[in-house]
C-alpha cells in the first residue's frame, strides 16, 4: 500500500485531504506541525509527502529543503491563496508539483496518483534494464537511485536524479529541453523549460569537475543537451 504524508496545520484540510485519499486506497499519516511532519518525512518510509507551505514550527520551505537534502520523496506543496505561487516555484525548492488552496480534493487526488504512476514507471523500467552506471569517475546505481563521483555519493533530488539518468541513459543522443520537460516532469505539470536548464545547472555543479567547461553533458547550442561518452 502506499503511503502518503499531509503536513497540514489545519485540521479540516488534512482530514479532507486523508479522507479523498483513503477512498482510493492509500496509506496517509498527517503531522499537525512542522517538526513532527518533518521528523516524519525522514524517519518513516512514504511514497509522497502533501506540504503546507505555512506552519506552526518548522515552515514548509525548510521542511522541503530539509527532505531534498536527506531523501528521495515526490512532495506536493500546497499554499493558501494570496501566496505568489510563481514566486514560490521560483525559489528553486525542487518540489514537484505546486497547489494553491482551496482546491478540489479529487485533483489532490488525481495528481498524487500521476507522481506515484511516474516514479513507478521509471523504477520498474530501469529495473528491467541495467542496473548500473559507470562513465569515468561517475557512477550512477539505478535502482537504488544513487550517485557516486570518485566513489563519494553526491545527493540527488527526485528530478535531477531522473534528468540525469535519462541523459546517461541515452548516451550522444540530443535531447530538447522540452522533451526532457515532458519526459521528467510529465505534460500536465506546470512550469517550464527553464526549470530544465536550471535543473542542468545543478547537475552539473554536483558532478562535473569544472562545471562551466563540462565532460559529461554537453550543450548543444540551439538543439539542447547531449551526454558524452568519449571520456569512458
Ligand atoms: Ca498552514
Amino acid at each position: 500500500m502506499k503511503r502518503i504524508l499531509i503536513i497540514e496545520d489545519e485540521q479540516k484540510i488534512a482530514e479532507l485531504e486523508r479522507d479523498y485519499l483513503e477512498m482510493e486506497g492509500f496509506e496517509v499519516v498527517i503531522a499537525g506541525d512542522g517538526n513532527t511532519g518533518l521528523s516524519l518525512a525522514l524517519n518513516e518510509a512514504f511514497d509522497l509527502l502533501i506540504l503546507d507551505l505555512m506552519l506552526p514550527g518548522i515552515d514548509g520551505f525548510n521542511i522541503c529543503r530539509e527532505i531534498r537534502q536527506h531523501k528521495d520523496l515526490s512532495i506536493i506543496m500546497v499554499t493558501a491563496k494570496g501566496e505568489n505561487i510563481d514566486t514560490i516555484r521560483g525559489l528553486g525548492l525542487g518540489a514537484d508539483d505546486y497547489m494553491t488552496k482551496p482546491f478540489n480534493p479529487q485533483e489532490l487526488v488525481a495528481r498524487v496518483k500521476s507522481h506515484i504512476r511516474r516514479y513507478d514507471l521509471l523504477t520498474s523500467k530501469r529495473s528491467q534494464q541495467m542496473s548500473e552506471i559507470n562513465i569515468g569517475y561517475l557512477r550512477i546505481e539505478i535502482d537504488a537511485r544513487r550517485v557516486y563521483v570518485n566513489d563519494k555519493e553526491v545527493v540527488f533530488t527526485t528530478k535531477e536524479f531522473d534528468t540525469l539518468l535519462l541523459l546517461a541513459e541515452n548516451p550522444n543522443i540530443v535531447f530538447e529541453k522540452g522533451t526532457i520537460f515532458e519526459r521528467i516532469w510529465g505534460l500536465d505539470s506546470i512550469g517550464d523549460l527553464a526549470t530544465v536548464a536550471v535543473h542542468i545547472r545543478r547537475i552539473r555543479e554536483k558532478i562535473e569537475v569544472d562545471p562551466a567547461n563540462p565532460e559529461y553533458i554537453e550543450t548543444v547550442w540551439g538543439a539542447g543537451y547531449r551526454f558524452k561518452k568519449s571520456n569512458s
